[in-house]
């Protein structure tokens, strides 16, 4: 499900807000003009917006992590002082939760792996976007596809 952007309730659509097209929640929606999708953000395959420092991990970049740490035979804390970051960031990346762009960056040099992704497929079949209301210019090219 998508999430308002602004205030992480349930979002019901997108708004620009300062330039930027955000998912907002009914409440946010009044903050940002709405935008209708079938006017730009319909373009087959480009129709995600990227934050611009939103990135992609692959999908077992925390089993990557541990395992090159530990082919280099590094402790977590080891590790962690050569990105000089806080020694329990590593304990959270191996469990999964995905780090900042500058950290994986660093982790990816150092341990001489690649757990940054150029696409985005990985993430837009795990969301599926369930929460995107169908245009009627949607509604149409399903149809015209079904045939
Ligand atoms: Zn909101």
């Amino acid at each position: 499900m998508m999430d308002c952007e602004l205030c992480g309730k349930k979002a019901v659509g997108k708004a620009v807000v300062e330039n930027t097209v955000v998912s907002v929640c009914e409440n946010c929606s009044s903050m940002g003009k709405i935008v209708h999708e079938e006017r730009k953000v319909r373009m087959p395959d480009k129709k995600r917006i990227q934050a611009p420092d939103e990135i992609y991990f692959v999908p077992n970049f925390a089993s990557v992590v541990k395992n090159a740490r530990e082919s280099l035979s590094l402790s977590r804390e080891a590790l962690a002082e050569r990105i000089k970051e806080k020694s329990n960031i590593i304990d959270h990346i191996e469990k999964g939760s995905r780090p900042e762009k500058h950290v994986a960056q660093k982790l990816e040099k150092i341990l001489k792996v690649r757990i940054i992704s150029s696409i985005e497929s990985e993430r837009i079949s795990n969301e599926k976007r369930p929460s995107d209301p169908l245009t009627l210019g949607d509604i149409v090219t399903i149809r015209k596809r079904k045939k």
